[in-house]
């Protein structure tokens, strides 16, 4: 029998839907499934019961709390897609908004994290949610497959003076490039959940942490991970840096 899917979106830049509809296996997707509420691609107006629930963009709005709410009672599984769904997101920088990811409202049953979620991680959810099966993330960071990787050492104490390389030392060679850090460069990986196939690395860009932690408790993560490098006065001022994506739970 074909689940009844619902997907919606609350605060977001429609990005992961946008990266749903474009992947390879979204129409095999929609063949398997039965699409019961998607408002970006259809003009269903009614919230029915339904098996799996997708939902994109966080909580910024008071009024988005009791659709939330009503979704969970009438869905069997909810999953937060996307960094901003999964933990607060982009939206987390702005002085105005404050956004919190869908399960400090509802209990959710698991996320599709990435901001947007990365094809191949996006697709194999897709399927093993379409076979009735969990969602499985890496339990690892982005560090040990890193193709800049290298003798990166971690445990001793490595001056960190900028967020991005300068346009010069931008190397796509992975065979000659080396770990960020040891440029002094901040990289977000030994932090971040593994799984985006290191797509900005290998495009010569530092790790920002856009697919989330690795573990739930991020804010211990993070003070750890500065406590091993030095950072200068400019990057401690600059906090934004660490919560792009994955504002801590204060
Ligand atoms: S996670 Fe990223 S791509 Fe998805 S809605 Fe949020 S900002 Fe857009
Ligand atoms: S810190 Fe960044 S560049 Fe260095 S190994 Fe980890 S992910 Fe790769």
């Amino acid at each position: 029998m074909k689940h009844r899917f619902i997907i919606i979106s609350l605060t977001s830049c429609s990005g992961c839907i946008s990266s749903l509809i474009s992947l390879d296996i979204f129409p095999q997707f929609l063949e398997r499934t039965k699409i019961i509420y998607f408002p970006f691609i259809s003009d269903t107006k009614n919230i029915e019961e339904c098996d799996i629930c997708l939902v994109e963009g966080c909580i910024s709005e008071e009024n988005q709390i009791p659709i939330l709410r009503k979704i969970r009672k009438h869905a069997k599984k909810i999953y937060a897609l996307g960094t901003c769904a999964c933990f607060g997101g982009i939206l987390s920088l702005s002085e105005v908004k404050l956004p919190k990811p869908i399960s400090s409202y509802i209990e959710i049953d698991g996320i599709i994290p990435g901001c947007p979620p990365p094809t191949k991680l996006f697709g194999n959810c897709l399927i093993r949610l379409v076979e009735n099966k969990e969602i499985e993330l890496s339990k690892k960071n982005m560090c040990g497959g890193c193709p800049v990787r290298g003798n990166m050492k971690i445990n001793s104490n490595i001056d960190i003076w900028k967020i991005a390389p300068n346009p010069e030392e931008i190397k796509i060679d992975e065979e000659n490039s080396e770990c960020f850090l040891e440029n002094g460069v901040l990289c977000l990986g030994p932090i971040t959940r593994d799984g985006c196939e290191h797509k900005c690395i290998k495009m010569g860009l530092p790790c920002e942490g856009c697919i989330g932690p690795v573990s739930k408790d991020f804010t211990s993560n993070i003070v750890n991970y500065l406590s091993l490098i030095n950072l200068s006065q400019e990057l401690k001022n600059y906090s934004g840096i660490f919560y792009r994506f994955s504002k801590p739970k204060l």
